[in-house]
């Protein structure tokens, strides 16, 4: 079995690695407009899998935005809600958003 000088450092090792977890997946779920609590808390219980996770997730739509892409090149961008005319960042085409079409 683990001494006792070994058990302590696997579980300092381990406490490190999922506390960079909780703070990768924080951060990363940030950045893609998702829920940062929900992604820290699967860094925590899944470890490395939490912040795969929140690597694969697609991004998420800001507070008082909506998605969506321009009929011309396809290109996916937020504008605010309620907004139903945009500009596209890539073609700079003004659309006219008729929702999900
Ligand atoms: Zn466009």
């Amino acid at each position: 079995m683990f001494s006792e000088h070994m058990r302590m450092v696997l579980s300092m090792a381990l406490s490190t690695v999922s506390v960079v977890c909780i703070v990768a997946a924080g951060i990363i779920a940030l950045r893609k407009n998702r829920s940062e609590n929900l992604f820290a808390l699967l860094g925590l219980i899944f470890g490395p899998l939490g912040v795969l996770a929140a690597v694969l997730v697609s991004p998420g739509v800001p507070k008082g935005m909506q998605a969506v892409s321009c009929p011309r090149c396809n290109a996916k961008q937020n504008i605010p809600a309620g907004q139903t005319t945009f500009e596209c960042c890539q073609c700079k085409h003004v659309a006219h958003d008729e929702g999900d079409t």
